[in-house]
């Protein structure tokens, strides 16, 4: 086991990275940036080292900054958490070539899984579902049309440099097409300096289900079952459960067989997520993600695994642990995303915490880096909460998150709770009815009607 480990990040994940390591008996190094200097996670950790000022440019994506901290306190480990440099596989090369361990998968695996191209060929080859659609980049408008016509109308023209959700242009029709090909190419370099685009189906009602994946680099791989994060703004989750109330417990366990399957054949290492569309009983790859997720404490909750220490051992090098048929899962599980935003205007609001009451009570677990007196900064991710809420069953849990929100207090800067229980309450989420665009349209009614 290490000795040391450096945490590469800030707010409520790095707090959540220092309480695996302390449960592991590992010593911590927090970096921060001067904006982050009175942070919860400087407070909590044995070390800290100031890597630079408030842009993360300069500071939490310093790449030099972040090794030098690593070597001056002497760590020999370093944990990206998710964001920042967690998918930057040039940057997992660097660690590994000063000696240090990179908790997190092999650069190799996050390049390929980092490409939207190579991803799509990547699952392909694994034997995972895809989005139809052209198998690489388009090179004439004559190549989009064969294309569009043999997946169907509608289709979605993306961006290969595209990313969080920028870069897709939707087309419904035949005649619309040319246009939108030629816009979306100059959209495209304008954007992201890479005019290449590809096309698939669009899916217009999906579900966003995705799978977590345990490997420990040596052929061993294990999934931990599904969540499905179909409640989204602007492509960002709000609301995360486990399982999938639409799935079938025959899909469920076919869908996580498969995917454990690949990774065993990929000979991934690391915690990592491999997310579906599902519509109409089919499921199509999205993408990978190659790290840690906002949302991976749904699946702690109902399969008692410590996804942090998971990935820790592994990158120590120890075998996995759990052997497939020894994972069990209990109950349903639910995370909100609070964020420091106007909850009418959604406008971010950040600002000094003046008041701080935490929830707690049967089934509430809060990751969170706020306390009374905190700085919440204009320059990171709004993200300052999660709440997470376990139950026997999904009405208990939802409840339980209910009472948990009206419990919170939080003053200071924004917080989107007002919002959150809206969406609790509202009949269709609570009845298990919508897809990926049901909260933009919420959304939009609610402010018409305002
Ligand atoms: P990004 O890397 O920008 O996050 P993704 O490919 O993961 O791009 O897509 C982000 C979101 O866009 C998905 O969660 C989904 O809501 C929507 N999306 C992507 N591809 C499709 C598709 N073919 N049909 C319908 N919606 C899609």
């Amino acid at each position: 086991m290490f000795r040391k480990i450096l945490i590469a990040n800030r707010g409520e994940i790095a707090v959540r990275i220092l309480r695996a390591c302390r449960d592991l008996g590992v010593q911590t190094v927090a970096v921060h940036s001067t904006a982050d200097a009175a942070a919860m996670h400087v407070r909590l950790a044995d070390e800290s080292v100031c890597i630079g000022p408030p842009p993360a440019g300069e500071s939490y994506l310093n790449k030099a900054s972040i090794l030098a901290a690593a070597e001056i306190a002497g760590a020999d480990a370093i944990h990206p958490g998710y964001g920042f440099l967690s998918e930057n596989a040039d940057f997992a090369a660097m660690v590994e070539d000063h000696g240090l361990a990179f908790i997190g998968p092999r650069p190799e695996h996050i390049r390929t899984m980092g490409d939207k191209i190579e991803a799509k060929r990547a699952a392909l080859e694994l034997d995972l579902p895809v989005v139809p659609g052209s198998p690489g980049p388009l090179t004439t408008f004559e190549e989009a049309s064969a294309t569009a016509d043999e997946v169907g109308y509608p289709v979605l023209i993306k961006a290969v440099a595209g990313g969080g959700g920028r870069g897709m242009t939707l087309v419904w029709s035949e005649a619309d097409l040319e246009e939108a090909y030629r816009t979306a190419r100059g959209e495209a370099l304008a954007g992201f300096g890479d005019d290449r685009v590809y096309l698939e189906k669009y899916l217009d009602h999906p579900r966003h289900i995705e799978v977590q994946v345990l490997g420990d680099g040596q052929g061993h791989a294990v999934h931990l079952g599904e969540r499905d994060c179909t409640l989204q703004r602007r492509h960002q989750k709000v609301l995360e459960e486990a399982p999938a109330p639409i799935l079938t417990a025959t899909q469920r366990h076919e869908l996580g067989e498969r995917v454990a399957v690949a990774m065993r054949r990929l000979g991934y290492r690391g915690a990592g997520t491999v997310e579906f569309l599902y519509q109409d009983g089919t499921f199509a790859f999205i993408e990978m993600n190659t790290r840690l997720q906002v949302e991976h404490p749904v699946t702690e909750l109902v399969s008692g695994i410590d996804l942090v220490v998971e990935q820790i051992r592994i990158a120590a090098g120890e075998p996995l642990r759990l052997g497939q048929d020894a994972i069990r899962f209990d109950g349903h599980a639910m995370e909100l995303r609070i964020t420091a935003e106007d909850s009418e205007t959604l406008l971010p609001m950040p600002g000094r915490v003046t008041y701080y009451h935490a929830p707690g009570g049967p089934g509430i677990r809060v990751d969170s880096a706020l306390y009374a007196g905190a700085v919440v900064p204009p320059y990171y991710d709004s993200l300052i909460a999660k709440l997470i809420s376990w139950g026997p069953d999904r009405e208990t849990c939802r409840k339980r998150l209910l009472r948990a929100l009206q419990e919170y207090v939080i003053e200071g800067c924004g917080t989107t709770i007002p919002l959150l229980r809206e969406l609790l309450t509202a009949e269709d989420v609570q009845a298990n009815r919508y897809d990926t665009g049901w909260l933009g349209r919420f959304l939009e009614a609610r402010a018409r009607g305002r």
